[in-house]
C-alpha cells in the first residue's frame, strides 16, 4: 500500500478508527525518514457533533507532532450537511454527505502534495459495503472498490484503507488500550436504514458462525482478481462545473450539489443530461 517516500493524508475525522489509523502510521513512519504523514479533517457543518469531533482530532495531531488539514463543505461547496438535511430531497443524508466528503478529501490531499489517501474503513465497513452493493443491485461497484483504489489513468490519488482487515471490535479494543481519547457521538444524521440491518445480520451470523466476514472480504477480493482486468478503465472528461476528472459531463458531487442548490450556470442540455 504504501511506499518509503509517500506523503500520505491520513482521513482524520476524530473517531476510533480513524485515530487509530493515525498512531499506527506514525509509528510506521518513524522508520522510514522520507515518508510524511498529514492529517486531513473534514467540516460537514453538523451543528453539535463534528465540533467536538475536530478539537479531539486536532489535539491527538498536537500530541503526535503531525500536521493537520481541515477543509469544509461550507468553503467548498457553499451548503453544509446539515443545510442538505433541511430540503427533502429524497435520498439519504448519508449520499449526500459521502460524496462531497469524498470530494473534499480529494480537494484536501491535492493541496497539500499528498501521494496517497488513507482512509480508516475497518472489515465491518468492508463487509456492509459490499452486501450493500449486491442489495442495491449494483455488483460492478464492488470489483471496481477494494484495499488499495489506484487510477490507472494517473487523474486520481491512490487511496488505500490499512485497517480493511481489521474487525472494528479490535480497532475499539486498540483504542482503549493505547489510551486514545476519540468520540463516541453518534451523527444525528446518520441513520442509513439498509446498511444498519445488514450490520445487525452481519453481527449475528459472525456469533453463531464465526470468520463469515473474513469470508465475505476474501469472496470479493477474489472476485476482483478474476474480474478486474477484464474491464477496461472508463472514458474520463473534465467535470464542466469544476474541473475534477468524471465519466461523465459532470462529476457527482457537482450533480448533487445542483439538486441541492440549482444554479444559473447549467445549461438546458446540462440539465436534461442530469
Ligand atoms: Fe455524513 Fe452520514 Fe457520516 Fe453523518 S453519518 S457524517 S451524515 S456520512
Ligand atoms: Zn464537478
Amino acid at each position: 500500500m504504501l511506499a518509503h517516500d509517500d506523503h500520505i493524508a491520513v482521513a482524520v475525522s476524530g473517531g476510533k478508527d480513524s485515530l487509530t489509523l493515525l498512531t499506527l502510521l506514525v509509528k510506521m513512519e518513524q522508520r522510514f525518514p522520507r515518508s510524511k504523514i498529514t492529517a486531513v479533517s473534514v467540516d460537514e457543518g453538523i451543528d453539535g457533533y463534528r465540533d467536538e469531533a475536530l478539537q479531539i482530532a486536532a489535539e491527538t495531531c498536537r500530541r503526535l507532532g503531525v500536521d493537520q488539514h481541515v477543509v469544509s463543505y461550507k468553503e467548498l461547496f457553499g451548503v453544509t450537511t446539515d443545510d442538505i438535511v433541511q430540503q427533502e430531497l429524497g435520498k439519504t443524508p448519508c449520499s449526500y454527505c459521502g460524496v462531497l466528503r469524498r470530494k473534499a478529501i480529494n480537494r484536501a490531499a491535492a493541496e497539500i502534495g499528498a501521494t496517497k489517501i488513507a482512509t480508516a474503513h475497518n472489515l465491518d465497513d468492508e463487509v456492509q459495503t459490499i452486501l450493500l452493493n449486491m442489495l442495491h443491485g449494483d455488483p460492478m461497484r464492488i470489483i471496481r472498490s477494494g484495499p488499495i483504489l489506484q487510477d490507472r489513468r494517473g487523474r486520481f490519488i491512490t487511496r488505500i484503507k490499512p485497517l480493511c482487515d481489521i474487525p472494528e471490535k479490535e480497532i475499539v479494543l486498540y483504542a482503549y488500550l493505547a489510551g486514545l481519547k476519540f468520540q463516541t457521538v453518534a451523527c444525528p444524521h446518520g441513520n442509513e436504514a439498509l446498511r444498519n440491518d445488514i450490520r445487525s445480520f452481519l453481527n449475528y451470523m459472525e456469533q453463531k458462525h464465526a470468520g463469515i466476514k473474513f469470508t465475505l472480504e476474501k469472496t470479493a477480493e477474489r472476485l476482483r482478481e478474476q474480474l478486474s482486468a477484464t474491464i477496461p478503465p472508463s472514458e474520463l472528461h473534465d467535470c464542466k462545473n469544476c474541473g475534477d476528472p468524471t465519466t461523465h459531463r459532470l462529476c457527482e458531487a457537482c450533480v448533487m450539489l445542483e439538486s441541492i442548490n440549482p444554479r444559473p450556470s447549467i445549461d438546458p442540455l446540462t440539465a436534461a443530461f442530469i
